[in-house]
């Protein structure tokens, strides 16, 4: 006949760690030193992570007028791929003004952030 018999450990068991949930958007605005009341962007919190890079993204608009341009812009809301405003085409801001889809990311190499039309500012990944 055993009995069971359970020792509860001397040591308190450790409490739960806390992990922080990933809060659904990562993203915030930039710090901007013109803005003294500070940037704020409404539409951060909508921003999912940004798209892997499209290393053959062209920006449509330019290539059927054949214009070069510098660097790409893709729209948040449907992916619609567009030439930065110093491009000479703009169609990224083009864009923005046809469809009202407020925040692009850059697809250049060395750019990782996006860029709210409406708010006009820069928006990293914290
Ligand atoms: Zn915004
Ligand atoms: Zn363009
Ligand atoms: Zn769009």
């Amino acid at each position: 006949m055993s009995k069971m018999h359970e020792t509860p450990p001397d040591e308190g068991e450790a409490p739960a760690e806390d992990t922080p949930e990933a809060s659904t958007s990562g993203w915030s605005a930039a710090p901007d030193g013109g803005r003294p009341q500070g940037s704020v962007c409404t539409h951060a919190s909508t921003l999912t992570r940004p798209p892997s890079t499209v290393p053959s993204a062209v920006c449509p608009a330019c290539v059927a007028l054949g214009h070069d341009w510098v660097r790409l812009r893709r729209c948040v809301a449907c992916g619609a791929v567009g030439c930065c405003d110093s491009s000479r085409g703009r169609h990224a801001h083009a864009h923005y003004e046809a469809t009202g889809h407020p925040v692009v990311f850059s697809l250049a190499h060395d750019e990782s952030w996006a860029w709210c039309y409406v708010d006009e500012v820069f928006l990293i990944e914290a």
